[in-house]
């Protein structure tokens, strides 16, 4: 069994806990997602610190507006570890409006223009956030132009 999306960096529980308790369940590999670039940075560190956990790595939409979405070389660097799996926590979230609209589909479109790079890579997936926007974010899915030289 395998959790594909578990936030080990956010809990009140340390990791460690979380891990011992998810195997005992029978969870044999769980991917932690990053929200942020600290949080993708703890959540590379709990993939080294288990066999088992992997990471995927992302900018919430909620913080599109934020500092955060200019940090997106730092990003980039961070999918080059062995242990980043997939380019995770994005999407479109039309309901909470913690960021503006055009800033989460330029932040959702560099990610996605991110995950087309590393597509021929195994392994390489897209997680999107779940969210009441769920078929704004499959329309942009669907109609995000990928030019060659952006990423
Ligand atoms: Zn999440």
């Amino acid at each position: 069994m395998i959790d594909t999306h578990a936030h080990l960096d956010a809990c009140a529980e340390p990791a460690e806990a979380l891990v011992a308790r998810a195997r005992a369940a029978g969870v044999t590999r769980i991917v932690t997602v990053g929200t942020g670039i600290e949080s993708c940075r703890a959540a590379l560190a709990v993939a080294d610190a288990h066999e088992c956990v992997y990471a995927a790595l992302g900018i919430d939409p909620h913080q599109a507006s934020s500092s955060e979405a200019g940090r997106l070389d730092e990003l980039r660097a961070l999918l080059a570890h062995p242990k980043a799996v997939a380019v995770g926590e994005t999407g479109l979230d039309g309901f909470h409006h913690f960021a503006e609209p055009a800033d989460q589909r330029r932040l959702f479109e560099f990610l996605r223009n991110l995950l087309e790079k590393a597509h021929h890579q195994p392994g390489s997936e897209g997680q999107c956030e779940r969210s009441k926007s769920d078929n704004q974010t499959c329309d942009a899915i669907q109609h995000t132009e990928v030019p060659e030289d952006d990423v």
